[in-house]
């Protein structure tokens, strides 16, 4: 059996074991936590600094493949490893250019990709010197995640919100809709491509609100959004999977926000949506075997369960029972013991033929389930 490691035993690494019980794999974890969501799910668990050149090196070398649930991992590790015939899914090369957002912009002005204008700064005091260049977004290079790492300058007044370290600042874009589109690729180079899906941003929290799939927007639009990905995906040069966010702006023009070089958030919904999941077609990826359909079964909304501001502790899922006697609704919950404002514990996905099910059932489950402790 092909024996293969997931950097990260965060509940991305969970779902993706969730998949691998299907096929013939040895399954190892590397997180520093031996409580992980992914922890008692694989077959070999082992406790290590995923950014620590060394434990990834010891870690990867048993392996015949390897691939990460986040960016934040030594990549210089995964480099030695590949140069030494283990897989890596993506390659070091792609991560190198995904893990820094400076490194990223400037991939996709090299490849004429349409992201949106950028000026690099190393500190706070640069700003000042591009006050014409706003309103604008500033983002860290290295660490940011899930919105931490991003603030909008959108006046003078604003610049002392931004980053005291390298970053990109990058223009405000006129944002109509979100999308974030799943590209799966294999070793022979053959492509699979997810439906676009559509997301509703809570702007307080600057994170997801929910997620629809199929996305609402004209076709000649989607047909541009799918170029680019694809596009994007072809240029990184890489097999695995790779979700590319794009903006399509106020005049119907499509940006690239980021891409992640790995399962993702905006992915969930395929477990019960799709035919192939993305975490079945990764192992498919991985395992050489032919690419699965990426197909509708049904519309969905994806509902992230994320800890509620002010309560730290062990978690409580208040209103749990109500939304687990929604027939249409799937609930995964991510086994995280504490809470904290804005840690995602779960999710919820519904599926459903009706938009405006899809729509009722969202709002309810973000307003009738709270995580507290
Ligand atoms: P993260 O990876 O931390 O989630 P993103 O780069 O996706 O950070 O940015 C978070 C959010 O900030 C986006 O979903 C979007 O709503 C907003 N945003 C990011 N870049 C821009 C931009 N250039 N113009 C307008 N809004 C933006």
């Amino acid at each position: 059996m092909k024996k293969i490691g997931i950097l990260g035993g965060g509940q991305l690494g969970r779902m993706l074991l969730q998949a691998a019980i299907n096929y013939p794999v040895e399954t190892y974890v590397m997180e520093n936590d031996s409580n992980c969501p992914a922890a008692h799910l694989c077959n070999h668990f082992v406790e290590g600094d995923i950014t620590n050149y060394q434990a990834v090196y010891d870690f990867g070398k048993q392996l015949d493949a390897i691939t990460i649930e986040i960016e934040h991992v030594n990549e210089d590790a995964l480099a030695q490893l590949e140069a030494e015939g283990v897989q890596v899914f993506p390659s070091a090369a792609a991560l190198k250019i995904i893990k820094n957002k400076i490194a990223q912009k400037e991939f996709y002005q090299l490849h004429g990709i349409p992201s949106s204008e950028f000026i690099v700064t190393q500190t706070i005091a640069d700003l000042q010197q591009h006050l014409s260049f706003l309103p604008a977004v500033h983002k860290l290079n290295a660490g940011g995640y899930d919105g931490r790492g991003v603030q909008v300058i959108k006046s003078a007044s604003d610049i002392e919100k931004g980053f005291n370290a390298p970053a990109v600042l990058e223009k405000l874009v006129d944002i109509k809709k979100e999308i974030a589109i799943i590209v799966a690729v294999n070793s022979k180079n053959e492509t699979a491509i997810y439906p676009a899906v559509e997301m509703i941003v809570n702007k307080d929290l600057n994170q997801l609100d929910y997620q629809l799939c199929p996305a609402d927007i004209a076709e000649k639009t989607l047909w541009t959004a799918e170029a680019i990905a694809l596009k994007v995906v072809k240029e990184l040069k890489s097999p695995g999977i790779f979700a590319v966010e794009l903006f399509v702006d106020t005049n119907n023009v499509v940006w690239v926000n980021e891409t992640a070089p790995r399962v993702h958030n905006s992915g969930h919904h395929t477990i019960e949506g799709n035919f192939s999941s993305q975490f079945d077609m990764l192992w498919r990826v991985m395992l050489d075997y032919p690419l699965g359909s990426t197909e509708i079964l049904f519309p969905s909304a994806l509902i992230n369960i994320v800890g509620e501001a002010n309560y730290t502790g062990p978690a409580k899922f208040e209103g749990l029972e109500d939304i687990l006697k929604i027939e249409n609704a799937f609930v995964h919950l991510y086994g995280k013991s504490t809470t904290k404002p804005g840690r995602k514990m779960g999710h919820v996905t519904i599926i459903s033929k009706e938009k405006q099910e899809l729509i009722h059932q969202a709002q309810r489950v973000r307003h009738g389930l709270k995580v507290v402790s």
